[in-house]
Order: C-alpha cells, then structure tokens, then sequence
C-alpha cells in the first residue's frame, strides 16, 4: 500500500510551523491512541501513521530530507546504504553525503535529537619498496589521536562551569537559510553542530574537550599490494562529535621507482645489457629477481630487444593465485672508447662478416630501401 503524505497524514499544510505540527499531532495522537482504542486495528494504524509523520517532519534535516525526496528520503527501509541507522538517516547521508554535506551536516548517524556525527576520516601517505610491496611488509607509523581533556573531563568548560544550549539553534546544532527559494538547514555557525557553547572554556583543551596527542599504530602492509591502493584502518581517523563513531584511517601505498625493476600488475619487466659478443654467440647471462639472482642461457646470434620470459619471477598480486613473470629485455651494448688495435680487430672482423648472409636483418632492409629508391 502506497504511503500517505506526512502532511496529508497529519492535516496541515506543508509550511505548517512547528507548534501547528504538535497540536495536529496531539489531537490524532488522543483520538487513536490504543489506550482509547483497543482492539481496533485501524485506530492502532492510523495512531502509527500520525506518530511515524509527526517525528519526521518535526526533525528539520528528516523534514529536509522529506520535502525534497519524499519517503525515499527518509524511508530506513528504502534500501539506500547498508549501514543505515535506526533512524533511517545514517544510509542516507552515506550516499548523499558528498552532495547534500550541507544540509545533514555531514554523516548524520541514527535518528535521535542529539546531534551526533561520524569522525573524519584520515590520510597517511607511505611509501615503499618494490620488495617491501612484493613480500608484504609490517612497520609502525605515528598518527594523531585525541584524547579527552584530563582537566575538563571532555566536557570542554572550565572547571566549575558548564556548556550551555546554543542559543542561534536551540540546540538543534542546525539553522535554517533562506537561499533563493529554498530553505536550506545547514550546520549551526555557532556552536558546529555540536547544539552547545561553553561561555568559559577549558584553557588545556581550548574548549575541545579532548586534546590531540600522537599514537603508535602497526601497519601490516600485505604482500603483492600495488601503488596508488590503500588500506583502511577502521576507528583511527577523528573522533565523532558527540559520541558518534570515530572516522577511518586510510593509509595511500605509494610504491618507488626502482633501479632493476619496473611493474607492471603482476609482471616485472627488466633490461639486461649484453655485449656483442654474447649476442653472437650465445652463453649464461644473469638475471636479476626479486628473490636472488637466475641465469638464462642465450642462444647464439641473439638480437637486441629479445626478451625471455622466467615464468613465476614476477609478483603475486593481493588476489591473484600464481605470481606473475619476469620479463628479461636484452639489450646488445655496442663497445666505447676502442683502442687501435681493438678497432683493427673489428675492422679485421667487419671484413670477414661481409657474407649478407651473417646478416639478414640488414640484407633484408637494404633490399627494402632499394626498392623503395627504384
Ligand atoms: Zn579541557
Ligand atoms: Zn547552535
């Protein structure tokens, strides 16, 4: 059965002010409560009915959230966000969050008056090897915590005052703004959200409440993990604001460059320099691996650009089953700074390899070009 309008529900008008709410309310409230009523299921309906629209709409961001959205915006049962609270807000907020931030004053959790909030969530940016990012890796890190105030015991006054309702929003910790024709609720300027101030604050803990110091956290950095991926650390972000739920701690892997090596997913890939003369005639080259160093045995008249594959050499990826390989890329250096006598023996050597046939490649291209200039 589709719902009824909240204000159709209560019979007031969609501008109706708060106290036209509680007397609409109050009246169906006495006409159908089940104490008057009892057996009757309809009275009990129209009694859950009249109770379900009055605590929306006398909530300003549920009543927010109801003007724009309707009953998807304020529906628990509406499927938005796994983690949607009692209250319905929690999961909305989650998606919307990002959006509509102004207006529920961030991550509002459950239902309730108070104005409880979900902790930030933090960034630590660590950087590490391509070995530390191969074979997983534990360390400690320093990130900030709080703490409450030891001389104020959290409340954030002065010892001997205390906090009072914030006067701008009545404790609502939220104000309403008039931008063009929207009304907009918005975070109180005054107190934050928080619906308190504290005429006289705590010197230790500027009126805070709790003061922020530094903890040691062991990160276990898994085995495989790649660059730009991050890790969560759940509950070590920023405190909540009136006993919500603290944020995340995210720490952002950034992987170096490395000097042998570059990754590519699970593969590695290499260069291996050669000389001429292993290039022709082949023989053991070292290769190096994440692991230690392998050999691969070149076959003769092995080009430059080739590459060997060494299956398994590569990097097991976080959820991969097999490692991937390592590709070895030869490169034939070309000798430098020759003697006399060294170049004599080349051009001795240039004389003898003029049969095209030791080599093709460059037989084959000149054969090209002359085509090309006929
Ligand atoms: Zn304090
Ligand atoms: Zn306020």
């Amino acid at each position: 059965m589709a719902k009824r309008d909240y204000y159709e529900v209560l019979g007031v008008a969609k501008n109706a002010g708060d106290d036209e709410l509680k007397k609409a309310y109050r009246k169906l409230a006495m006409k159908y409560h089940p104490d008057r009523n009892p057996d009757s299921k309809d009275a009990e309906e129209k009694f859950k009915e009249a109770k379900e629209a009055y605590e929306t709409l006398s909530e300003p961001a549920k009543r927010e959230a109801y003007d724009r959205f309707g009953h998807a915006g304020v529906d628990p049962n509406n499927g938005f966000g796994a983690g949607a609270g009692a209250g319905g807000m929690g999961g909305f907020a989650d998606v919307f969050g990002d959006i509509f931030g102004d207006i529920f004053g961030g991550q509002r959790q459950g239902g309730g008056r108070s104005n409880v909030y979900r902790g930030a969530d933090l960034r630590y940016a660590m950087e590490i090897s391509l070995e530390q990012a191969a074979n997983g890796y534990t360390t400690e890190i320093r990130v900030p915590s709080w703490e409450s105030c030891e001389t104020c015991h959290g409340s954030g006054a002065k010892p001997g005052t205390k906090p009072k309702t914030c006067h701008t929003c009545g404790g609502q910790g939220a104000v309403r703004v008039q931008q063009g024709f929207f009304s907009i609720q918005q975070t109180c300027p005054t107190c934050h959200g928080t619906g308190k101030v504290i005429p006289e604050p705590c010197v230790a803990c500027d009126g805070v409440g709790r003061v922020k110091k530094n903890k040691t956290l062991e990160v276990k950095i898994p085995a495989g993990i790649d660059d730009g991926m991050r890790i969560r650390s759940s509950g070590n972000g920023e405190p909540g604001i009136n006993g919500g739920p603290p944020g995340d701690l995210y720490v952002e892997i950034r992987v170096k460059e490395h000097d042998v090596f570059q990754r590519d997913g699970d593969d590695l890939h290499c260069e291996v320099p050669i000389s001429i003369i292993t290039a022709a005639l082949g023989g053991k080259v070292q290769i190096p691996t994440l692991a230690g160093r392998a050999e691969i045995e070149l076959p003769e008249g092995t080009q430059s650009g080739k590459q060997f594959r060494l299956r398994g050499k590569g990097i097991k990826g976080l959820r991969a089953s097999y490692p991937g390989d390592l590709y070895a890329h030869v490169v034939v250096e070309t000798p430098v700074r020759l003697t006399d006598k060294q170049k004599q023996l080349l051009r001795e050597l240039d004389t003898s390899l003029k049969d095209p046939k030791h080599s093709p490649q460059t037989k084959g291209w000149m054969d090209r070009v002359k085509d090309f200039f006929q």
